[in-house]
């Protein structure tokens, strides 16, 4: 059984309720992987190892009981914002490296209720602020298609984790393309829901607004078992909506792709920065999804200019509130020998966040502040608006709407980037989130490195069951998402 890592969560299931291996011998085996490759990778901030056995343990006694769902016993890792109890949840920062949360996120309550295993808790930009991993208190995640290149962010561990084979399926979250942009750089699906189809109870907030979580996978027929956990209602967070949650599995092959319309955004495919090898492996996914049965549509999405700036002054003025809290007063970092109160504030925030981080605080509280509020903050939410109105204007006429993932493929460790080339790196993501849209990114090839290159289709709301249909049957016809790694061949 040296093979475990290789199968699909469908057969993962079926193994188990076979009782061909148990939750203990599948979870022992992706942390024995784990400790023999994750050094290579830096995927995982905390491994769990006992925590991880004690649950499989569960599983399979619940199994033996007759208690069993489909998922009993699969592992997973949590990207670590998601609160843990008795798990250390670090968001990535200094700030929260002693956290230990009193309670679970509401996701969290749901894959444990759904009797899945977690493995740990994987890397991540600081607060999800980044679009590499490198912006992490625990060093960057590398990517395993090329250890030399970043594996995006800010879910890069849990892309990185499930592209090394070091976890079936990861959850993330995508406040401006957290969860596309890394499954792009590291050959996944990923699937940003709607705003409000999965609680954010119990999430680290960065922007509340925009912060959505979902699952990431090896394809869209294994991101649709986890999206089955993850989704529905939530009295604790009053942004999620109560409405009925489809069965994503099941719907696997509900959408038909005759005569499905894709929009192409005319916008999208002329911006600057797009690699030409990232371009032409999406058309050329285009121009499958075409040969089965979709029409593609010329569209206008005269926003795109308008992306960048306008996330980039609502996601940071929601961070510098949000991350108010972090005082060295009730939990979190605390500076040493703090001469009065305000040394104990300052020297806490300063020392506990790093320079991306503080970077935000700075330029949201700027967009907030008295003076500039209507400037910057007024006037971003305006323009929001209208991004969100060249959507709805454009879905009267397609069904989904096709864009690269990201304009390039994954960048080198350690190039020295400003911060306004990453913020540009973002522009085909950010949208989504400003309207709150739901989203995919399904792998559809390779550039001349061996990188991976990422499709992205935008639904309408709550379209997330057409996202997943569409992707797997794509998936049924190309091999994309079944290559791996050269670190995912490796023996534990
Ligand atoms: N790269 C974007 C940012 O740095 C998006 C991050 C995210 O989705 N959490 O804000």
């Amino acid at each position: 059984m040296t093979d475990l890592h290789r199968l699909s969560i469908r057969e993962l299931s079926e193994g188990l309720s076979s009782a061909t291996f148990s939750s203990r011998e599948l979870t022992q085996h992706y942390l024995d992987r784990i400790a023999k490759l994750d050094n290579k990778v830096n995927a995982y901030v905390t491994v769990a190892n006992e925590y991880a056995l004690a649950q499989a343990d569960a599983a399979d006694a619940a199994r033996q009981a007759g208690n069993a769902g489909s998922l009993t016993g699969i592992p997973l890792a949590h990207k670590d914002i998601f609160c843990t109890q008795g798990l250390k949840t670090s968001a990535g920062s200094k700030m929260l490296d002693n956290f230990i949360a009193p309670y679970n996120a509401t996701v969290v309550e749901k894959t444990n209720a759904a009797g899945l295993v977690t493995l740990g808790k994987v890397n991540m930009d600081e607060f999800a602020m980044g679009s590499a991993t490198e912006n992490s208190y625990y060093g960057a995640t590398k990517n395993p298609w090329n250890l030399n290149h970043v594996s995006g962010g800010s879910s890069g561990g849990s892309a990185a984790a499930v592209a090394a084979d070091l976890a079936p399926f990861a959850t993330g979250t995508d406040t401006g393309g957290s969860i596309r942009q890394p499954a792009s750089f590291c050959g996944l699906t990923g699937l940003k829901p709607t705003y409000g189809r999965v609680s954010r109870f119990g999430i680290i907030a960065y922007a509340s607004s925009l912060d959505q979580a979902g699952p990431m996978a090896r394809s869209a027929e294994d991101c649709a078992y986890l999206m089955n956990v993850m989704a529905g209602h939530d009295a604790k967070d009053s942004t999620s909506v109560n409405k009925e949650v489809d069965n994503y599995v099941a719907n696997l092959n509900a959408t038909a792709l005759k005569g499905l319309r894709i929009g192409i955004p005319k916008q999208y495919f002329n911006v600057a920065g797009l690699d030409a090898e990232v371009k032409a492996r999406v058309e050329e996914s285009l121009k499958k999804l075409q040969e089965m049965g979709a029409v593609l549509v010329e569209i206008d999405l005269n926003m795109t200019e308008s992306y960048v700036p306008t996330y980039y002054l609502i996601a940071p003025a929601e961070a510098s509130s949000n991350l108010s809290r972090y005082d060295g007063v009730r939990y979190g970092y605390r500076c040493e020998n703090p001469a009065d109160l305000m040394d104990l504030y300052k020297r806490s925030r300063s020392e506990g966040f790093g320079t991306e981080v503080q970077r935000r605080i700075l330029i949201g509280t700027y967009a907030l502040s008295a003076g500039y509020y209507d400037a910057y903050y007024v006037k971003a939410q305006k323009v929001r608006r209208l991004i969100q109105q060249d959507f709805l204007n454009a879905f009267e006429n397609v069904d989904v709407i096709a864009a690269p993932s990201a304009p390039t493929t994954a960048y080198k460790l350690g190039a020295d980037l400003s911060p306004v080339e990453i913020y540009l790196g973002d522009i085909y993501t950010l949208a989504v989130n400003l309207a709150g849209l739901p989203a995919i990114n399904a792998p559809v090839g390779f550039d001349s490195n061996n990188l991976p290159v990422g499709l992205q289709l935008i639904g309408n709301y709550w379209s997330e069951s057409q996202l997943l249909s569409v992707v797997h049957q794509y998936q049924q016809h190309t091999n994309f998402h079944t290559q791996r790694a050269a670190i995912a061949e490796e023996k534990a």
